[in-house]
């Protein structure tokens, strides 16, 4: 084990900096696959820190580079340590120095905190070459509120290889849970999510003439409620679920049937399977009720991240680096939920552990979600979130 109150005492030193490095990416937000100017502080930061191998461009704007540790003669394993770069459409609400500059776009989720510590774990690790072997990789992705996202594409561009990486570790700030804590679980920890549309064609006409009709609204009707009858009836009761019908638009005259009604939902599952039959029987229901009702229905399903699945032996990695660093007090076991990440991509590629940093401060007001024209963070929450994947990553290379 990597004694960790030297990496305690360097974070300290670094963390005016990376909070520095955070408020200015906060003022200097951009969206999915336009993160030019971010991705161009991080490649001169990376620089400046004499990580090597600097590639930028990306699947646009993706940023890699590699820190090799000199304790083993260039041998070794190589671990991946991603960061996502991208800010959201939002008018950001918040009375801070830091506000963001640009209107309309905002970091509401935290990926500007994502990437300044990933910078400081850079900081960190290139000053302590000599007390490693093997090779850490930092990458930093675009995109990832933006599905398809920018994980695959970089996966697909080759940054798993050359040098052929071992394990891949992620984190996320988390406003739900109080700052200092730390949240990490194995197995499926956030869902994959799909979305579905519903074209239903049918025949309209006069309110009062319905028999004359094929009324695609009643037709919508029986879908919804069919399709409410999938996660209660035809998923197995242990294993988790989500299908909602979130928009449903037909007709603008009080006294006319209208010829057509759209519908569309998302989709949220852990296993693969659940996730299979899901896809097949929202179709096939749709469908059948349309053909029931003498409707034509369509159905379009698409398929956006996977689940995020960590795996055993690198949570407990993790969750023993966390328990060194905030104590095994303020270490908990992360409860799945049903939203989605694109890092998931990496861990269906390789070994890995993505875990969650609490972030929220009540005393100080920091309690808006993500995603929340309010959202902000207990920026202190970086120290712990540093410590945590520096020792996470200087234990793996060492049991490695
Ligand atoms: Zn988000
Ligand atoms: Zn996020």
């Amino acid at each position: 084990m990597v004694v960790e109150a030297p990496i305690r005492n360097d974070i300290d030193e670094i963390m005016p900096g990376v909070i520095a490095d955070r408020r200015h990416l906060h003022e200097h937000p951009e969206l999915g696959f336009q993160e030019h100017k971010t991705a161009r502080l991080v490649a001169e930061r990376l620089e400046s820190l004499g990580v090597e191998d600097i590639r930028t461009g990306i699947n646009k704007t993706g940023v890699t580079g590699l820190i090799r540790g000199t304790a083993g003669g260039g041998e070794g394993k190589v671990v991946l340590v991603r960061a996502d770069m991208d800010a959201l459409p939002i008018v950001e609400e918040n009375a801070v120095e830091y506000k963001s500059h640009h209107d309309g776009v905002m970091h509401a989720c935290g990926h500007d905190a994502h990437t300044a510590m990933l910078l400081g774990l850079a900081r960190v690790l290139t000053e302590r070459r000599d007390q490693f072997a093997g090779t850490v990789k930092v990458l930093f992705q675009p995109a990832e509120e933006l599905p398809p996202g920018g994980a695959k594409g970089m996966i697909a561009e080759g940054v798993l290889n050359e040098p052929h990486v071992d394990a891949v570790f992620g984190l996320h700030v988390a406003q739900e849970e109080a700052v200092g804590t730390i949240h990490v679980g194995a197995g499926p920890v956030m869902a994959a999510a799909d979305r579905f549309s519903i074209h239903i064609k049918a025949k309209g006409g006069h309110g009062a003439a319905p028999h004359d009709c094929i009324d695609p609204i009643a037709v919508g009707a029986q879908i919804v409620s069919s399709l409410q009858t999938l996660v209660s009836r035809e998923v197995d009761p242990i294993r988790h679920a989500v299908v909602s019908v979130c928009t449903f638009h037909a007709g603008n005259a009080f006294n006319v049937i209208p010829d057509t009604a759209e519908l569309s939902g998302t989709v949220r599952s852990f296993d693969p399977d659940v996730r299979d039959l899901l896809q097949d029987r929202i179709a096939a229901l749709a469908t059948g009720i349309g053909a029931a009702m003498r409707a034509k229905v369509e159905v379009t399903y698409d398929r956006g991240y996977p689940a995020t699945v960590n795996d055993e032996a690198m949570t407990a990695i993790v969750r023993d680096a966390a328990t060194a660093v905030v104590g095994a007090d303020r270490v908990h076991t992360k409860k799945p939920q049903m939203g989605a990440e694109d890092f998931s991509y990496f861990l269906l590629e390789r070994p890995g552990c993505f875990f969650f940093v609490g972030s929220k401060n009540e005393a100080e007001g920091l309690v808006w979600g993500h995603h929340h024209p309010r959202f902000d963070i207990d920026e202190e929450c970086m120290t712990a979130g540093i410590g945590t994947m520096a020792t996470t990553v200087l234990n793996f290379l060492e049991q490695a």
